[in-house]
């Protein structure tokens, strides 16, 4: 089940060192008054224009969604004075995925709230070792998190990384999750730690909004279209598994058409959709993140 692949290190160094300036990017680009399409058009672009490839669709969640927001087509979201907004980044490199997230807090209030996810998520990093269980990644989490008065996310969890997979099978958990204690980072792995932290409830729910999908490469349960069959060729030819949202493929049909081929193509199986999750209390939700190789002694920080 947790497969382990060779990884092209110089690739990967370098999806990380894109995916990191982008991140620092995002810091600076959130600011009161600004679209997140612009915010994340713009981010999508500078990835583009270093090298690298984005490796899903850049997620801007504010407040209480904690995950899977992207603007979609004349989208008007606007960053309000206060608002907490996690920026959560992936590049690729000829499919060696990096992926990184920040919170920015316009608000001054949730400054501790900030600092529960970034601490959680350094020392699990200063935790990890080839062979640290993921229990013990949990625990780490876990007790930083609640030690500032919050609670983890519990049904939102880091990841393995495959080439051209985001998700490689494997969850990391942000909470000490005992059935996890023989269950071990194998060396040569690629992944992605996300503590999540809240003052709700410590868990997300789906919102029925879906704008970011991804192929599945299953067959269809039912006849696909002309128009359906020809999107599912363009989009297996550009992102193959990797998540991609209908505003990337402006162009290729009518904005609305892009929309409804997605979801009947979700509809017979052949899409993965992601909806966007909203905390379950309307708790504020903070998230950091970073993407790891795991060597056969040691450990590197390729978002750093
Ligand atoms: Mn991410
Ligand atoms: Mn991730």
């Amino acid at each position: 089940m947790q497969r382990v692949e060779d990884v092209d290190l110089d690739k990967l160094k370098m999806a990380g060192r894109i995916a990191a300036r982008v991140r620092d990017y995002a810091g600076d680009l959130v600011k009161p008054g600004v679209r997140a399409s612009y915010v994340c058009e713009s981010l999508e672009k500078l990835i583009v224009e270093l090298g690298g490839s984005p490796a899903f669709p850049c997620n801007f969640s504010v407040n209480d969604v904690a995950a899977h927001y992207t603007p979609g087509f004349d989208d008007d979201v606007v960053v309000s004075e206060g608002a907490v907004v996690k920026v959560d980044v992936g590049v690729h490199v000829d499919g060696f995925i990096a992926d990184t997230a920040i919170t920015v807090d316009l608000s001054g209030n949730y400054g501790k709230l900030l600092e529960a996810s970034l601490r959680a998520l350094e020392s699990a990093i200063s935790s990890i070792k080839p062979y640290t269980s993921l229990y013990e990644i949990g625990r780490v989490v876990e007790l930083e998190i609640r030690s500032l008065g919050f609670k983890p996310i519990r049904n939102l969890s880091g990841h393995n990384i495959l080439r051209y997979l985001v998700h490689g099978g494997l969850s990391i958990p942000n909470y000490a999750d005992r059935s996890l204690h023989r269950v071990r980072i194998q060396p040569g792995s690629v992944i992605a730690l996300e503590p999540f932290a809240t003052n709700g409830k410590g868990l997300v729910v789906d919102k029925q909004l879906v704008n970011i999908y991804s192929y599945t490469g299953r067959k269809p349960k039912m006849a696909l279209t002309e128009q359906e069959t020809r999107l599912l060729e363009i989009i297996v030819d550009r992102y193959k598994t990797l998540p991609f949202t209908p505003r990337w493929l402006r162009g290729f049909f009518s904005n609305e058409e892009l929309n409804n081929i997605s979801k009947s193509l979700r509809v017979k199986g052949v899409l993965h959709g992601y909806p966007v999750l909203v905390e379950a209390g309307g708790g504020m939700v903070s998230q950091f993140e970073h993407t790891l190789y795991i060597t056969d002694s040691d450990v590197i920080v390729v978002t750093q």
